[in-house]
C-alpha cells in the first residue's frame, strides 16, 4: 500500500508532530515545524519537550532500559502522544539510548528515518485494508539494522481492523516494536491493550497549557483565550494561537445552540455555513498539495533528458499517480479531521451550558450523547450535509 512506503520514505510523516489532530494545519509540514522550532532549546529527541507529562517521562526512561515489543499510548487528544512516540522511536534507535540529540535522534525526529512508519488512517477509521499493511510493514527488514519501529496513531478508531492487528501485535515479526497511540480504550481495544505496555499521559489544564504557550512565545491574553477554548488540548491551543480562522470556525460550530430557533430554513443555513468553512479549511492542505505537484513536474523535466522518451513518461506517470493518490487521502483525513474537531466545539458549547445553568443537565447531555455518536460515526455518514441537518434538527428538539 502506498501510504506506507510514501510514509516510510519520510514524505507522509508530517501529522507525527505535536500539533495533530488539529484540522487544517495536520497535514502542513509548516506546522511541524513550527513545533520543532519550538524545540530549540532541547535535544531532538528529549522527552523534555514533552509538557505536564512527567510520569509518562519516567516511564518511558524507564522502559527504554528494557524494551518490548509493544507500548500502547494512553491519554486524551492533544497530550503530547505522538511528539512522545516520536521521542520514543529515536529513543529505541539511537545508537546512544536516546536523548542525545545525535544524527539518529534528529533524523527520526524529522521524519526522515527508514525504520520508523507512522501508519496513518486514510479516512475517518482504520480500515481491514490498512490493518494488513500493518501486518506486512512489520514483517519488513530493518534496513538500518536495529528495530523497526511502527507508529499505530489513533488506535481507537481502529474499530473492524482491531481482529486482524490483534495477531500482528502479539506476535510481531523480528525486532519491531509497536508504539500504538489512542486516545481512550474502547471494549474492541481491550484484548490488543493487554498486549502492550500501558503508558498513561494525562490531561492538561488550561493553566498549564497557557504556561506553555507563553513559554513559545505567545502574549499573555492570546495563549490564555486559547487554552480555554482548547481544552487541555495543547496541539489545538498552538493552532488556535496562531491561526485567527482556526478560531472562527471554532466559534462558528460554537453559536450553534445559540443560533438554532426552531426553523428549518435556520437549520439548512447553519449548515450550509459550517460546510463553507470545512470546504475553507483545506485551503492550506490544497495550496501546499499544488506546490508539491508543481515540484513533481519540475523533477520530472529536469530528469527527462537522462531516461530514455518512453520510459521517463511511464516513470512520470507512475510518480504523479502516486502523488495524486496520496493527495486524496490526505484530503479526506483532513475532511474528517476538521469535521471532528468542528463537532467538538458544537459538544463542549453544549456542556457550557449546562454549566452555566442555561441549558438542563439532562438534555445537555443528551445533546453532548448525540453530538458525540456522530462524530464517532463519521465514517458512515456518506451524505454529510443531509446527516448533519438532521443533527441540528435533534438538537434544537432538545433544546426547545
Ligand atoms: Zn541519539
Amino acid at each position: 500500500m502506498r501510504p506506507i512506503s510514501a510514509e516510510a520514505a519520510g514524505k507522509v510523516v508530517a501529522p507525527f508532530d505535536a500539533a495533530v489532530p488539529a484540522p487544517a494545519a495536520a497535514d502542513q509540514p509548516g506546522a511541524v515545524k513550527a513545533v520543532a522550532g519550538q524545540l530549540g532549546t532541547f535535544q531532538p529527541g528529549s522527552l523534555d519537550v514533552l509538557v505536564g507529562q512527567a510520569a509518562a517521562v519516567r516511564a518511558l526512561r524507564a522502559a527504554i532500559r528494557r524494551p518490548v515489543h509493544a507500548y500502547l499510548f494512553v491519554g486524551p487528544p492533544g497530550s503530547g502522544k505522538r511528539l512522545a512516540a516520536q521521542c520514543f522511536a529515536a529513543m529505541l534507535l539511537c545508537p546512544g539510548g536516546g536523548e542525545d540529540g545525535c544524527a539518529t535522534c534528529r533524523r527520526v525526529m524529522a521524519g526522515a528515518h527508514p525504520d520508523v512508519f507512522v501508519l496513518e488512517r486514510e479516512g475517518a477509521a482504520m480500515t481491514i485494508d490498512q490493518a494488513r499493511e500493518v501486518t506486512r510493514t512489520a514483517a519488513r527488514t530493518s534496513v538500518e539494522g536495529g528495530p523497526c519501529v511502527v507508529v499505530l496513531p489513533e488506535l481507537h478508531l481502529a474499530r473492524d481492523a482491531v481482529p486482524a492487528l490483534l495477531k500482528t501485535v502479539e506476535e510481531p515479526a523480528g525486532q519491531t516494536v509497536f508504539l500504538a497511540l489512542a486516545d481512550f480504550v474502547p471494549p474492541e481495544l481491550v484484548t490488543v491493550a493487554s498486549r502492550c505496555q500501558l503508558v498513561t499521559f494525562r490531561s492538561l489544564g488550561d493553566a498549564e497549557v497557557a504556561d506553555a504557550l507563553r513559554a513559545e512565545g505567545v502574549g499573555v491574553e492570546v495563549a490564555e483565550a486559547a487554552a480555554r477554548a482548547a481544552g487541555g488540548r495543547l496541539d489545538r491551543a498552538r493552532l488556535l494561537a496562531r491561526d485567527p480562522s482556526v478560531a472562527q470556525r471554532w466559534e462558528a460550530w460554537q453559536s450553534v445552540p445559540g443560533r438554532l430557533d426552531g426553523s428549518g430554513a435556520t437549520v439548512a443555513v447553519l449548515v450550509d455555513e459550517l460546510l463553507g468553512l470545512l470546504k475553507a479549511s483545506a485551503a492550506p492542505l490544497l495550496a501546499r498539495q499544488a506546490a508539491e505537484l508543481e515540484e513533481l513536474a519540475e523533477a520530472s523535466a529536469r530528469d527527462m533528458p537522462k531516461v530514455p522518451g518512453r520510459m521517463a513518461q511511464a516513470v512520470a506517470k507512475a510518480g504523479a499517480r502516486e502523488l495524486d493518490e496520496r493527495h486524496k487521502r490526505e484530503q479526506r483525513r483532513q475532511r474528517t479531521d476538521e469535521l471532528r474537531a468542528g463537532l467538538a466545539a458544537l459538544a463542549a458549547a453544549y456542556r457550557d451550558r449546562a454549566g452555566s445553568g442555561s441549558m438542563a443537565p439532562e438534555h445537555a447531555a443528551r445533546a453532548v450523547a448525540l453530538v458525540d455518536g456522530f462524530s464517532a460515526d463519521l465514517a458512515y455518514n456518506p451524505g454529510e450535509q443531509l446527516a448533519l441537518q438532521a443533527l441540528l434538527l435533534r438538537l434544537e428538539h432538545l433544546s426547545g
